[in-house]
């Protein structure tokens, strides 16, 4: 499988791919910019008409078919710190401290994603995700390596089978970008990996004689780094198992290499559905219109596309961050699926935020936007409990025959609990009971609920 890695090929090196540290680094402190600046500030010479990223800045000498080649991107990455403060002003003390971060946690980070970052703005969305930070190892004490104990559900290698009717394939621990809030971190110290045909093989007979699994999730690292022709050999295998009904691939190509998705991946997913495709939008800021045209193609192919996002500190923390980045979402036909709680790696605790966040972030959006935009908040829980939603409490009390419910607005309501002895009985228009759970409510806060006999009834 080794070989379905990206391959290497020569091809001429651009001048922006060659390092220019000294005309690019920022060593003395005392020279870096003031305040934060805007990404425009730096940008005289894009082409007008451009969103502003700092593409041309840095890489103005590329040309958009090779910028737009995910192989060229891939091979692109910004892996060195040293790399990195040509484009980041770095002073020479913090270039230290992020080497010593990325010895524990490695970095990269493609051109592409790295164009959509305010170099200037240290508290950047983006940057955030992508770029590694001293807090990685001040912190890297608090939490765990694997906080789903992933290992323990680990049936053949690679292959984790939780619950009855689903099981994960992990190919392998290459990922275009190294998220710096990821659950697999402890992976990238492996040095990249990829399955074997042997270890393939073994999940591929894991999965045909346990007929109880109709869900196959491939998942990683990400599995789009592997050829599009080897994802077919792995695909039309699963395929072939009569009791598998679905696929899902989870991938943040989309995302952070949208070049990826090419016609030559859609044609050949189409060939296999139902497909789904789960991504991992953070920060409206990503919804690029590379971004939207690859879902567009990926819709297109007959592949629905959710997003699990990430909920995260000083990223996406926010009712407005979450209500703008699940329009976007929508505008681009992706439906916002889960917002996840960061689960509690090493690593990431500077990223974490209470669960009471979350909440509040659902509470704020519930009523005010479509329940479509609404993701459904989860803890994953450790050791391998699985998936918890969490909601804002919305019954305030609640008896056998009514429940008291608040709404969006803070307004309260009585609702009847229809039984099945009370049906018959029902008139064809009543008021409503007040329960003993409705009275130490304020009369103003009792709101009589008209209920009709319904013709399903009985
Ligand atoms: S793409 Fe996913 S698996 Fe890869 S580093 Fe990011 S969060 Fe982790």
């Amino acid at each position: 499988m080794k070989a379905s890695l990206v391959r290497l090929k020569s091809q001429p090196m651009y001048k922006s791919e060659k390092c220019h540290l000294e005309s690019c680094s920022n060593d003395d402190p005392e020279e870096e910019p003031p305040g934060k600046r805007s990404i425009s500030d730096d940008l005289e010479e894009e082409p007008p008409g451009k969103r502003t990223t700092t593409r041309y800045r840095f890489f103005g000498d590329i040309p958009d078919a090779v910028w737009n080649d995910w192989k060229w991107q891939f091979r692109n990455r910004i892996t060195r710190v040293e790399r990195l403060a040509q484009f980041i002003p770095l002073s020479t003390k913090e270039q230290a401290q992020l080497r010593l971060v990325t010895m524990r946690f490695p970095l990269a980070v493609t051109p592409y994603y790295l164009s959509l970052i305010n170099p200037y703005d240290p508290d950047d969305p983006i940057r955030k995700q992508a770029i590694p930070s001293t807090m990685e190892m001040t912190m890297g004490s608090m939490g765990v390596e694997d906080p789903l104990d992933e290992k323990k559900d680990t049936v053949v290698p690679g292959l984790v089978h939780r619950y009855p009717d689903r099981v994960l394939l992990v190919l392998t621990d290459i990922c275009p970008v190294l998220c710096r809030h990821c659950t697999r971190k402890r992976e990238w110290r492996n040095g990249g990996w990829v399955r074997s045909p042997a270890e393939v093989e073994a999940m591929l007979d894991y999965i045909s004689r346990h007929k109880a699994v109709r869900d196959v999730i491939i998942s990683g690292g990400d599995p789009l780094t592997l050829s599009t022709r080897h994802l077919e050999d792995l695909i039309s295998r699963i395929r072939e198992i009569k009791h598998v009904e679905i696929i899902r691939i989870g991938t943040r190509f989309p995302v952070v290499l949208p070049q990826r998705i090419d016609n030559e991946l859609c044609s050949m997913l189409a060939k296999y559905g139902p497909i789904w495709l789960n991504t991992h939008f953070n920060h409206v800021r990503e919804i690029t219109p590379e971004a939207a045209e690859a879902c567009d193609r990926l819709l297109r192919s007959g592949v629905p596309v959710n997003n699990q996002s990430v909920l995260l500190r000083g990223i996406n923390d926010s009712i407005e961050a979450q209500t703008e980045l699940c329009h976007g979402l929508l505008k681009i036909k992706v439906r916002p699926y889960y917002l996840f709680q960061c689960d509690e790696v090493q690593g990431t605790e500077h990223l974490r935020t209470p669960v009471e966040v979350g909440i509040k972030i659902i509470e704020g959006m519930r009523g005010h936007t479509s329940g479509l935009a609404i993701p459904t908040f989860v803890i994953d829980l450790p050791q391998g409990g699985g998936k918890v939603p969490l909601q804002p409490d919305y019954i305030l009390a609640q008896t056998e025959g009514e429940l008291v419910l608040r709404n969006y607005e803070g307004r309260i309501f009585h609702y009847r609990n229809p039984t099945k002895l009370a049906c018959p009985e029902l008139p064809a228009e009543v008021l409503c009971p007040a329960g003993s759970a409705t009275a130490s409510l304020p009369q103003e806060n009792r709101v009589p609920i008209r209920v009709r006999r319904s013709s399903k009834c009985g």
